[in-house]
């Protein structure tokens, strides 16, 4: 067990293109703690038809938001298993600020101190960069980036000649959308926890393996 990681919630919170899911996976890995998505939390329940599956699996059909009190309840039930107890890493929750109160009083309920929440900041003209920048071979499935990581030859792969596309995802109108989105909605979770002085900024510029070493350094010191 690394150090900092004991009895703790890590929360990774950041926009789209921050890279937060890759870090939290790495993170978890290196201090040996899981890993929780919510998604793969709703798999599970609907899985094995749990009365909270149950609950959320017409929810999630009609293409509806499944409510905070189903989410949490997922949530406090997978942090109470025993590979929980000295710490887990929440990836892509809590979302908004009711969420990070019920977190909250979850967490007090089962014995962990206070979340630690490591902000990945990029700035606006960097995330749309790396996001609009994207382009997928179409027959490998090889990920460039015009910006970052271009082709020897415009448009076409480097391993096979493929032609490479750009997602619907990744096109600046739709980016856009997703950055305000997270603006309106996450962003004040940030100045929440930053009041409770449980956040660390963590400076998302760099390449992957140089913010997962400076997220392992920060964790290291606290
Ligand atoms: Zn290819």
């Amino acid at each position: 067990m690394a150090s900092g990681g004991v009895k703790r919630a890590l929360i990774f919170l950041g926009p789209p293109g921050a890279g937060k899911g890759t870090q939290a996976m790495q993170v978890a890995r290196v201090q040996g703690v899981p890993h929780l998505s919510t998604g793969d939390m709703f798999r599970d329940h609907v899985g094995r038809g749990s009365e909270l599956g149950l609950r959320a699996k017409p929810i999630m059909e009609r293409g509806e938001l499944v409510p905070d009190e189903i989410v949490l309840g997922m949530v406090e039930e997978r942090v109470a298993r025993p590979d929980c107890a000295n710490g887990f890493v929440l990836d892509g929750f809590p979302r908004t600020i009711p969420q990070a109160q019920g977190l909250d009083a979850l967490l007090g309920r089962r014995g962990f101190g206070k979340a630690l929440v490591l902000h990945i900041a990029v700035e606006y003209e960097k995330l749309l960069r790396r996001l609009t920048g994207r382009r997928t071979c179409a027959t490998c499935g090889e990920i460039y980036n015009i910006y970052a990581r271009a082709p020897k030859v415009e448009g076409k792969c480097d391993k096979d000649g493929g032609e490479l596309t750009q997602r619907k995802d990744d096109r600046e109108e739709v980016i856009r959308e997703r950055i305000a989105a997270y603006d309106r909605q996450t962003k004040p979770l940030i100045e929440y926890y930053r009041a409770q002085s449980g956040l660390v900024d963590i400076d998302g510029a760099a390449d992957a393996d140089a913010v997962t070493r400076e997220v392992l350094v920060t964790l290291a010191r606290l």
